[in-house]
């Protein structure tokens, strides 16, 4: 009886979600799932590695998008309440301001969906302490950590719970990720074994461009570019004014050489400058180099310092006047959490039943 019932609401549910996706039908069943932590301004990394594949992948009409601001995940370690409120403000407008549409994608607030940790609690149970104590980022953050806090340790169940909860079988991640997502296919698998086929199993989407999945840091380009590095004179935030990107530029490490080259190993920074003109031109290492030819560093770095700044000023405008209307970004992750609720519920309807945890209505 309760499973006829259960039934019924899920196909009445599903009829609510066809007026609601763009996509959902059938053969289009590509589901990308992905989330960004509002941990502060988002920089050329994540612009190139993250949200540039975000807007492709949206106007995609084969695949249907759901992208999350996870807020929850940015309190894994101690955080100030007041930034984080800020943060995911900030990003929304950033997001937004780079052409995350909500009319072709799902895009909320990750918290608002409550079904996010419920869903973790019910995986936890079918996970060791020691798998994910084995995971490396938490082997590499913990380290130096006096308490550890359970969160440090339990965040890669609450990722599986973002991508399986929408049964995203797409998630774009880079190679530091691609641990966490084998978790989330050991719990999909083992799931599906115990109680039933309810979740699709996610695979990675991976870039095949090795300069979008690595912009290096302006100081130190033998590393990643951070939002946690410890000076921010590496990092250029995609809203940054023009006068701190040239300044950014124009004191980025490079070497004793006068002349553009590309060589990584042996001129890293100037390679890495070179790596974000072609992410911002779309021309070949050879066309700017070739073009470079006659121009010293310094007259390279001001040329370059223009493109980026020309790149990113549509944006930095959007961003400035959305930031002046905040209840018009509320407005938006409220819808997003509407169509993001319909679709946790169906979820959770089977995984309750499937599980024994029958509510009753
Ligand atoms: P984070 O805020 O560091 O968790 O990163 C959000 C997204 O941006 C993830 O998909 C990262 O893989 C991507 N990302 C972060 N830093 C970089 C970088 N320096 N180069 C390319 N992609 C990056």
């Amino acid at each position: 009886m309760f499973d006829r019932l259960c039934s019924r609401l899920i196909i009445s549910n599903r009829f609510k979600l066809v007026k609601h996706f763009r996509f959902y039908s059938e053969e289009k069943v590509n589901t990308v799932v992905s989330a960004i932590q509002p941990t502060g301004p988002v920089h050329l990394g994540n612009y190139f590695g993250a949200i540039k594949i975000w807007l492709d992948l949206q106007n995609d009409p084969s695949r249907q998008c759901i992208f999350n601001i996870a807020d929850l995940h940015s309190i894994t370690l101690p955080h100030d309440p007041i930034s984080l409120k800020n943060n995911i403000i900030t990003l929304a407008a950033t997001l937004l301001a780079s052409g995350i549409d909500a009319e072709k994608c799902t895009f909320f607030q990750q918290s608002r969906i409550y079904h996010h940790t419920q869903l973790t609690w019910i995986l936890l149970s079918l996970l060791s302490f020691g798998r994910l104590s084995h995971l490396p980022q938490y082997k590499e953050k913990s380290t130096n950590l006096k308490e550890i806090p359970l969160t440090l340790l339990l965040y890669p169940v609450l990722q599986a719970s973002d991508i399986i909860l929408y049964k995203g079988n797409e998630v774009p991640v880079g190679n530091d990720q691609l641990p966490h997502l084998h978790v989330a296919r050991d719990l999909v698998e083992k799931f599906n074994r115990i109680y039933g086929f309810v979740f699709p199993e996610p695979k990675p989407l991976m870039s095949d461009d090795a300069f979008a999945c690595k912009v290096r840091s302006l100081r130190k380009p033998e590393k990643k570019m951070s939002k946690s590095e410890a000076t921010p004179k590496g990092r250029i935030d995609i809203t940054d004014p023009p006068e701190v990107i040239r300044e950014r530029i124009m004191k980025a490490v490079t070497d004793c050489h006068s002349n553009i080259s590309y060589d990584f190993d042996g001129r890293p920074g100037v390679s890495n400058l070179i790596s974000i003109h072609k992410l911002c031109s779309g021309l070949s290492i050879d066309q700017i180099c070739s073009e470079a030819r006659s121009l010293t560093t310094e007259q390279y770095k001001s040329m370059l310092a223009d493109l980026v700044i020309e790149y990113f000023k549509p944006i930095r405008f959007k961003y400035l006047d959305l930031l002046k209307n905040v209840d018009y970004i509320s407005a938006i992750l409220n819808k997003g959490s509407t169509k993001a609720e319909m679709i946790a519920e169906n979820t959770m309807s089977q995984v309750n039943s499937r599980i024994g945890l029958i509510p009753y209505k």
